[in-house]
């Protein structure tokens, strides 16, 4: 589902080897009985959290591999986390009207446009999230994070008020009149974010 899911490829497996094997033994057995127990649900969706934001870090290890000029993690900056948000753009399926769409500001427009497909704002808010994690989780420190950098920060901001205002979706006001829809499996909600 997700795109980023697709760049995977072939990283190399370190110490956390058990770690994968054992979540991904978790995942095979509740994702057949849909909801066996409450327990095994949130066992289920802490292995599910755990291996998306594996997949998230080894896309970007990929993503500084692949790098011109080659790039490593130690010298990586919160300008370089922008430039991959940028890149990931091109694989988004979030509809984005811009100003001179007649649908700008319609969250359901009635017929196809012209306007490119981006990443969603809680998409990537998600993904920075797990990838924030996953920098320290390997060794990464706090204070050098380019994860949790003022820059990355202003830019999600950014592209959360330009995308509500496109789409004509609240981000702010969180109340829910309607239930709300069942959430894509591919975004789970991080609800850390000390700002
Ligand atoms: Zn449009």
């Amino acid at each position: 589902m997700d795109p980023i899911l697709g760049f995977m490829g072939t990283t190399n497996i370190s110490h956390n080897t058990n770690l994968m094997i054992a979540a991904a033994a978790t995942t095979t057995t509740t994702s057949s009985s849909s909801s066996s127990s409450s327990g095994g649900l949130a066992t289920n969706q802490l292995s599910r959290y755990e291996n998306q934001k594996r997949r998230d870090w080894n896309t970007f290890g990929q993503y500084l591999r692949n790098h011109r000029p080659p790039l490593s993690l130690s010298r990586c900056s919160g300008a370089h986390v922008l430039e991959f948000l940028r890149y990931l753009d091109q694989f988004g399926k979030t509809k984005v009207h811009t100003q001179l769409c007649p649908f700008f500001g319609h969250p359901n427009p009635p017929a196809p446009c012209a306007c490119p497909l981006r990443q969603a704002w809680g998409s990537l808010d998600a993904l920075i999230g797990r990838l924030r994690a996953a920098f320290e989780e390997n060794g990464g420190s706090p204070e050098t994070n380019p994860f949790g950098a003022r820059a990355v920060r202003l830019y999600l901001r950014e592209v959360r008020d330009s995308q509500a205002k496109a789409r004509g979706i609240s981000y702010e006001k969180k109340k829910r009149k309607r239930p709300p829809p069942p959430l894509p499996p591919s975004q789970p909600t991080i609800s850390s974010s000390p700002n």
